[in-house]
């Protein structure tokens, strides 16, 4: 069977590398981007499909590298919408702990929808809940990521410090080390695909400092090596984190990391909010990579990460729009808008534009997901891209379509397609019933808090 050829025609504006012009639009043959055009060029072979782009903007579908699907039950929740994160978490984790199976299934559709609807191909999440009956959590969302035909590096999350040995969660949340390694083990084997194009990975991502012993830390970047998969955690996102540390381990947070085997390129770090000059340093010289994550960091005011610090020390920095009780959006074209204003409160509006804030959400985010095959729009990449229009009320009067979709705030894409196919349709996810998705995500949501 031949090729299917698509030709991506002319757009309004693309956002490709420095240098390439693509205003002539992209090719795609089956999963891959095979041409980017200048201006005024065709296609170098006759096309099947012919997708006229002049009125829409095409990005690099965008890669989200931090969340928690099953906090979209609890967004908005009355009792923690003024709380820090501590307190935050003490008064959420009970109402987690009832979590189902099905809830998550649930809660995993609703927030890869409108990952997806915002124009993101790719989606990370870090699930560390297992309380009793959610084993097979983690084979749940590879099912959710089945059906949507969306990219995702699933995190295997643990917490095995309970409130009884003097960690944060309650004990009822919390697994042996056994257990996690037995259940991370089976996973990797189960579902981690490897190379170029491939749809559904598998990390290890111990939640936190505080909710982890030291002998997970050190057992995951074991196997995590031993495997060849990658490394998740939260870290140095308050100063209370850094105080429960210092009390705990009798270390900052970098010096714990690097005791634990983890300061090292295949790592990459939730919120990296509290580093001084030398950890900043350090974890460049790591290739450790940093997940920006800006609306859950103001939410909770943990503060600002230092984002062109660690990447003038060669630390890769991409985005991430954590989970739903502390955004609580799932919306990675908002997460990006937001990057960009609160960065511009540290660095300035000359260093931080446009580009340089969907840098982080494509290019940037796939370095933290360890991907050289997505990211960019160039011959050789997978053809994952996200098309917007500019002709809502929003925009009207725009110049520049690039700045427009950040400074006007594109929220919705109107086209989307992963690995060649395409996953968003005039605005909408083809076969997808929104209305009862969430009708039945609702009721589950006033369920679990009870
Ligand atoms: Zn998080």
């Amino acid at each position: 069977m031949a090729a299917q050829r698509i030709w991506i025609k002319n757009p309004l504006a693309v956002f490709t590398p420095e240098g390439i012009d693509g205003r002539g639009g992209l090719v795609i043959e089956n999963q891959q981007i095979v041409e980017v055009l200048a201006s005024g060029h065709s296609p170098s072979a006759p096309c099947d499909e012919i997708k006229d782009a002049a009125q829409h903007v095409v990005l690099p579908g965008l890669i989200n590298t931090h969340h928690h699907f099953y906090q979209t039950l609890t967004r908005a929740w009355a009792p923690v919408v003024n709380q820090p994160l501590f307190p935050w978490l003490k008064t959420l984790y009970p109402v987690w702990a009832r979590l189902r199976p099905e809830a998550l299934a649930l809660a995993s559709q609703v927030a890869m929808a409108e990952l997806l609807l915002s124009g993101c191909t790719t989606a990370s999440d870090h699930h560390y809940l297992f309380p009793e009956g959610m084993e097979e959590a983690i084979d749940i969302q590879v099912e959710v990521v089945k059906q949507l035909g969306m990219r995702a590096l699933l995190t295997r999350g643990s917490m095995s410090l309970g409130e009884e040995q003097g960690g944060l969660p309650p004990q009822q949340t919390v697994q042996s080390g056994e257990a996690i390694l037995e259940d991370s083990l089976r996973l990797i084997r189960r579902y981690h695909q490897r190379g170029a194009g491939a749809q559904i990975q598998i990390a290890l991502a111990p939640c936190s400092p505080f909710s982890v012993t030291e002998e997970i830390m050190t057992e995951s970047a074991r196997l995590a090596t031993q495997e060849d998969v990658r490394l998740h955690t939260h870290l140095a996102e308050t100063l209370d984190e850094e105080q429960f540390c210092l009390e705990r381990f009798g270390l900052r947070t970098v010096d714990y990391l690097e005791k634990v085997g983890w300061l090292g390129p295949r790592s990459w770090l939730a919120h990296g909010i509290h580093f001084n000059a030398d950890e900043i340093r350090r974890l460049g010289a790591a290739g450790t990579g940093i997940c920006h994550c800006p609306v859950s960091n103001m939410r909770l005011a943990s503060g600002i990460c230092p984002t062109l610090d660690l990447e003038a020390a060669g630390a890769p920095v991409g985005l991430g729009v954590d989970g739903s009780a502390s955004n609580d959006a799932s919306n990675l074209m908002y997460e990006t808008r937001q990057a960009l204003y609160l960065q511009r409160l540290r660095y300035g509006a000359e260093r931080i534009t446009p580009q340089k804030v969907l840098g982080w959400a494509t290019r940037g985010s796939a370095q933290l997901l360890g991907r050289s095959d997505i990211g960019e729009l160039r011959p050789g990449m997978q053809a994952d891209l996200a098309m917007f229009r500019l002709d809502e009320l929003r925009f009207s009067g725009s110049h520049d379509p690039i700045a427009a979709l950040i400074l006007c705030g594109a929220e919705r894409a109107d086209y989307v397609m992963i690995a060649g196919k395409w996953r968003v349709v005039a605005g909408a996810i083809p076969d997808m019933d929104l209305d009862s998705l969430i009708a039945r995500h609702r009721a589950a949501a006033s369920a679990l808090i009870g």
